[in-house]
This record gives structure tokens, sequence and C-alpha cells, in this order.
């Protein structure tokens, strides 16, 4: 078992934490508390090769690993989880989804832009009524001629506000899973329209969306995939998301990590520096356990799907642990640095707000028991 980084995958690690650290560190707060990252960062990170980063050279994208990928995320976790929601929804959930289920002609018009972030793309999966029940959505597209025409309403679509093309599952069938398709969607079609949700605890600098579809006419060629493998195709994407998610997390846990010691090795309390005392130390040795343990399930669920082996369950584990370890870890943050911990001029507080969603989206830590619960014992859990 060999768990160490080709040379590749360690001198993308140095570039992009190095380009990070000068564009996003020192912006991060600003971007937080105006609620909106600077959009000017996104073509000089699609430069660097995040937003192609497993699309495939002929697609225009530059080809690397999901373990590569999954050290990116980290990368952008550590910074900015806003910066990595941004990445990991348009050139993960939407652009392998046309990767793997597009045809020829899907790939050749949106892979390459994707992969330079020409065009971002959301993933309209939620909607008002429907979240972790996602088979039951109701959003509808009906056939007329040779269009589908699409309406519905989509909650917390992030990029929603920012996206040039949605990915948009509908019901095009019976009841359930199997009468969902997915759409693509381009946001400027006459009846959408996208809403910022503001105000939220965390993620403050990505757009986060409400969709309106109303009458949304898309020609047959804008199905992805086959009428009614929608289900199958949104499963799939957030089964590779989640390597993302919880990669993000990792980047979380290793920031925390960094800004813990960082403080406990230069703070002094009653003559010392507080790291000395053990008490400190115990919150240290927690975070920098959840890092390891983190990462190494994230790396193990990147490997299984670069080897083409089945990875969903665990990808489940990597972003349940990883989600729970960000926000145990962001608390041990805060805990260190005592009261500056709790204003955002610290990195600590953001890292506990960015953390508290990852437990949230791309399936709740409750589902993620129940895919594993059902992986483990056979039985289905969810109803
Ligand atoms: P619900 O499904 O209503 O769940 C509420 C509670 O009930 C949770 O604790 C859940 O675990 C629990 N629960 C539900 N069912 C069960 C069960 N069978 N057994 C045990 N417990 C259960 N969605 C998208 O489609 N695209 C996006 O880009 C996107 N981005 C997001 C960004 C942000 C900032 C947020 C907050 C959400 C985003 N989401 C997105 C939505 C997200 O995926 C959902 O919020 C999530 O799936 C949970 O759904 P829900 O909020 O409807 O909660």
């Amino acid at each position: 078992m060999d768990l160490s980084l080709t040379d590749e995958q360690s001198s993308f690690r140095e570039i992009a934490r190095e380009f990070l650290d000068k564009e996003a560190v020192p912006h991060r707060v600003e971007w937080d508390r105006r609620e909106a990252v600077d959009l000017a960062i996104v073509p000089k990170m699609a430069e660097l090769g995040f937003f192609g980063l497993t699309i495939p050279e002929e697609y225009g994208g530059v080809g690397g690993d999901y373990v590569t990928y999954a050290i990116g995320m980290e990368e952008l976790g550590r910074a900015d989880s806003a910066l990595r929601g941004i990445v990991s929804v348009s050139s993960g959930l939407v652009g392998k989804s046309i990767l793997y289920f597009g045809t020829e002609e899907q790939k050749q018009e949106y892979l390459p832009r994707l992969a330079t972030a020409q065009i971002l793309g959301c993933f309209g999966l939620t909607e008002p009524d429907i979240g972790s029940d996602a088979g039951n959505l109701t959003s509808k597209a009906r056939r007329d001629g040779d269009d589908w025409v699409i309406s519905g309403q989509k909650l917390f679509i992030t990029n929603g506000t920012w996206a040039d093309i949605a990915l948009v599952f509908a019901r095009t069938g019976g009841e359930g899973p199997r009468g969902i398709s997915a759409f693509i969607v381009p946001t400027d079609s006459e009846g959408f329209e996208a809403r910022e949700i503001k105000g939220k605890l965390g993620l403050r600098g990505q757009a986060t969306a409400e969709l309106f579809l109303t009458d949304v006419r898309v020609p047959a060629s804008a199905m992805l995939g086959e009428e009614g493998h929608g289900f199958k195709i949104a499963m799939s994407s957030l089964d590779k998301g989640r390597i993302a998610v919880a990669a993000g997390c990792v980047g979380i846990v290793q920031g925390c990590l960094e800004t813990a010691v960082d403080y406990a090795t230069s703070r002094t309390q009653f003559g010392r520096p507080i790291g000395s005392f053990q008490l400190v130390q115990d919150m240290i040795a927690d975070i920098s356990l959840d890092a390891d343990a983190a990462r190494l399930l994230v790396w193990r669920a990147a490997d299984l799907c670069d080897r083409g082996e089945k990875f969903g369950v665990a990808a489940s584990k990597a972003k349940l642990y990883a989600s729970e370890a960000a926000v145990r870890a962001a608390n041990h943050a805060i805990q260190v640095y005592g009261g500056s911990g709790y204003i955002d001029e610290y990195p600590a507080a953001k890292y506990l707000r960015d953390a508290r969603v990852m437990t949230l989206y791309e399936g709740t830590s409750q589902i993620q028991k129940l895919l594993i619960g059902r992986a483990e014992t056979g039985i289905n859990a969810f109803t």
C-alpha cells in the first residue's frame, strides 16, 4: 500500500496552496462579510486547472485523477469553502454528469467551457418540499413537439445566480425515481429566474439561489441521458460530489490545525504559551487525528474511483466522517483561540460556519448513515 503522493500531485498541492494563500486567504473575511467572493478570481483559478481537474484533455480539461482532484478541493477548503463549492458544483456535479451521461455533441458544447470556467453550471435537484427524498421531486417537464417545457421550483442551488447553465431534474413520467429526467437548461432561457438567498450561516461568499422555472422551453437535445434516467444521473454525480465535499472538509480540518497550532504557540497565559498546557494539546491532538483519519478516508474513496472500482459507500463514509470532523475541528480551534475565536478576524469562526453546512448538503449525515447501513445490512431504512 503506497500512500505517498506522486511528484505531480505534490507539486499541484504546492502550486494550489501558494496561489490560494496569495489570492484568496487575504480576502476571505471581506468576501464573507459582503456575501460574495470576487468573481475575478474564477478565471485565475481556471488557469491553474481547478475547473479542468478530472475533465479529460480531449474536452479541454487537464485530465487529472481523482486523488489530484481531492487535493485541489482540500486546498480550496483550507482557503475558502465558498470557492470550493463553485468548482465542485460547476465542473464536478454538472461537468461530470455531462462527461458520463452526455452525447458527444453535449460534451463538445459544454465541457471545454466548464473546464475553463468560461461558463459556470449549477445543479438543480432540491425543491422547497423535497430535499433528502429527491426521488419524489415534483418539477415537471412535458413534451411539446420537438421541445420539452419545464416548470417547477428549486431551492438552495449553489451558483444559482452566477450559472450559465443549470442541470435541472424534472419529472417526465410517473411517480418515483424512474419518472425523473435531467435537462441542461441555459439560464438565459425565457421563464428561468434565479433569486439569491441571503443570510446564510456560512458559505456566505457563495451564491445560493432559488430557481423558478415557468414553462421553460428547451429542445429535445437538452435532455441529459435517457428519459427516466435523471435520478440515476443525480445519484451518480452525488457519489462523486461527496468525495469533493469530504476533501473540502479535510481542508477545513487542516486549516483549523494550522491556525490552532499557530495561536497556541504564540499566545501566552500564566507566563507560558497556551500550547504547553495539556488540555490545549488535547484539543490539538484531536484535530490532528481527525485531519489524518478524514484525509485517509477521502484518498481511499478517490483511489477506488480512479481504479474504476465501486466507491459509493467509501464516498459516503468519507463525507460523513470528514464533515463531522470539520465541525469538531473548528469548534476546537475556536476554543484554543478563546474569545478571539469568536471574531471573524481570525479564521476559526468562519471555518465553523462553513463546516456546518457540509453535514447537510449532498446528503445529510443521517442520509450517509442510511446508505452505509443499507450496504452493511442489505436493508433499506430510508422509508
Ligand atoms: P430534509 O430532507 O427535509 O431533512 C430534514 C432533516 O430530516 C435532516 O436532519 C435529515 O437528515 C432528516 N431526514 C430526512 N429524511 C430522513 C430519513 N429517511 N431518515 C432519517 N432522517 C431523515 N441542493 C441542490 O440540489 N443543489 C445545490 O447546489 C445545493 N446547494 C446547497 C447549498 C447550501 C448552502 C444548502 C444549505 C443546501 C444546498 N442544497 C443543494 C440542498 C441540500 O442538498 C439539502 O438541503 C439537503 O439535501 C437536505 O434536504 P432538506 O434541506 O430538504 O432537509
